[in-house]
């Protein structure tokens, strides 16, 4: 075999699970179908616990260095006014894709890991006593393990043939830079709701912004298809955002934007390809925890993975380790996301949870662990 692991997917969960098996004397190849730096749908949003995942990979002080932004309150507002505000139980930081996943993939590069852009992975064969093929745009690339990172939906699922894509979902999102002031003051991450879906507002490097939604392809069909008309029609009838959007000029030349955003529940091993971050399971952009998350899953799948390859574990005790410990790390953390997204898209429950959320601050504290590692 060419490699012990290939890696399929060079965002969080790859650029992590790359480094930390390289550091571990594995032989890794990372494949991303993208080339560096590119933009990426996200609201860069990057919850506390990201940090400790940043400092055991040894990029923290990069991830400052590259501009990132300290956020140390949320504000959180809904269709008929009401808004609360609460501090963040640790700082949270606000850095741009296009920064932070270059930063990865080059300190992945750096740790050994052969780092293959512009490689985008088309099938997988094989099984984890026999070794993998995976078939790419550039030639076949062999190895002992697979690891799919390749992120929240996409061709290479349907090739696997997996069970979630049996159920559709309603919902789109998309992102766009802008400048302005930063939102609610300097080190605060708002996020409005509103009845056609809600809105992250958030400050990245360069005193840039970042306004990111997700909302019903009802509300982006009403608006004519058009990012910028469904922001306008349907979100900015929350008044809080509507007065923030006016204080914004977009810089970015385009929306990111991604459509079927896929909440529903995921198998974590398919054919023997082991999932990690988006692939494995996807938390509701409201948490803003799916970055920290994809993190997470990459140092818990590392050491079993390392151990796989070294011997010490057999292909079956990987797999019941992996499934064991990502269920008792992320499943009810999930659960809990989809009921909050929900309730974001009905006003009245919105406005029951922001006043429940006003009236009992320990509650929103519990919201905010409970959806968070
Ligand atoms: C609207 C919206 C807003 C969000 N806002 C936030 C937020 O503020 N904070 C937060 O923490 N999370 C947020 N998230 C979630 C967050 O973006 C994801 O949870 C996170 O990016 C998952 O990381 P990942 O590494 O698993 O996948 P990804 O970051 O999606 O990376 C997957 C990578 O795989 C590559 N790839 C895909 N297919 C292939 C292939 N076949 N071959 C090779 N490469 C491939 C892609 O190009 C990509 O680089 C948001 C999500 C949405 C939809």
């Amino acid at each position: 075999m060419s490699h012990d692991a290939i890696i399929i997917g060079g965002g969080l969960a790859g650029c992590s699970v790359a480094l930390q098996l390289a550091r571990e004397n594995h032989d890794v190849v990372l494949l991303e179908k993208a080339t560096y730096p590119r933009h990426k749908l996200c609201g860069e949003f990057l919850s506390p616990e990201a940090q400790s995942s940043f400092q055991n990979l040894g990029v923290l002080d990069a991830v400052n260095s590259a501009g990132a932004r300290s956020i140390t309150r949320a504000t959180l507002t809904g269709p008929r006014g009401w808004k609360t505000e609460h501090p963040l139980p640790e700082p949270a930081l606000g850095l741009s894709r296009y920064r932070l996943d270059e930063l990865l993939f080059k300190q992945a590069c750096t740790a050994g890991v052969e780092g293959r852009e512009g490689t985008r992975a088309t099938d997988v064969r094989g099984s984890l006593q026999d070794g993998f093929s995976v078939q790419t745009n550039t030639g076949a690339v062999e190895g002992r393990l697979v690891i799919g990172a390749h992120g929240k939906r996409g061709l290479l699922d349907q090739k696997l043939d997996r069970a979630f894509l049996q159920e559709s979902s309603p919902y789109v999102g998309f992102k766009a830079h802008y400048t302005g002031p930063p939102p609610s003051g300097p080190g605060t991450i708002e996020v409005h709701a509103a009845p056609g879906g809600y809105c992250g507002v958030g400050p990245v490097e360069n005193d840039r912004v970042c306004v990111c939604w997700i909302g019903h392809t009802d509300a982006l069909t009403a608006a004519g298809g058009a990012p910028e008309a469904m922001l306008d029609d349907a979100l900015r009838r929350n008044p809080s955002l509507d007065e923030r959007m006016e204080s914004l000029t977009r810089v970015s030349d385009r929306f990111e934007a991604v459509s079927q955003v896929p909440l529903m529940v995921k198998d974590q091993f398919v054919n023997g390809v082991c999932m990690v971050g988006d692939s494995a399971g996807m938390i509701a952009p409201l948490c803003g925890d799916g970055m920290a998350m994809a993190l997470s899953a990459a140092d818990l799948v590392a050491p079993f993975a390392s151990d796989f390859l070294s011997g010490h574990r057999t292909a079956a005790e990987f797999r019941t380790a992996y499934q064991q410990a990502w269920n008792e790390r992320f499943r009810r953390r999930l659960r809990l996301g989809r009921w909050v997204h929900a309730a974001a898209f009905r006003p009245a429950a919105t406005t029951a949870l922001l006043t429940a959320c006003r009236a009992l601050p320990p509650l929103a504290r519990w919201l905010i662990r409970s959806t968070r590692g």
